[in-house]
């Protein structure tokens, strides 16, 4: 079942009194029944979450493992791309295709 929450437009009235003059100041965001469908906010986005592929590849996670405190990294654990660069150390010991 979808989640419903009040419309933030118009706060749950269904109308929105400075649009009166526009079909009668329906909420367009909720046509005027006041609720919304809810949305995650990890919905919004369309780009695939790399973290989920990650998660299920034993090579990023040896990656991650071996250099989560090599000083070479350029970036800090917990930043977005920081298995990217994990990858790059591995790569670049040769050791990638051995994790
Ligand atoms: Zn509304």
């Amino acid at each position: 079942m979808q989640k419903t929450m009040t419309c933030p437009r118009c706060n749950g009235k269904g109308k929105i009194k400075d649009y009166r003059s526009y079909l009668g100041g329906v909420c367009f965001r909720c046509n005027g029944t006041g609720i919304v469908a809810y949305r995650k906010a990890s919905n919004k986005t369309k780009a695939p979450d790399p973290s989920i592929e990650i998660e299920n590849n034993r090579r990023f996670q040896r990656a991650m493992e071996i250099y989560s405190s090599d000083t070479r990294l350029r970036v800090p654990k917990g930043h977005p791309y920081f298995y990217a660069h994990c990858r790059e150390l591995a790569l670049l010991d040769g050791v990638w295709e051995k994790l």
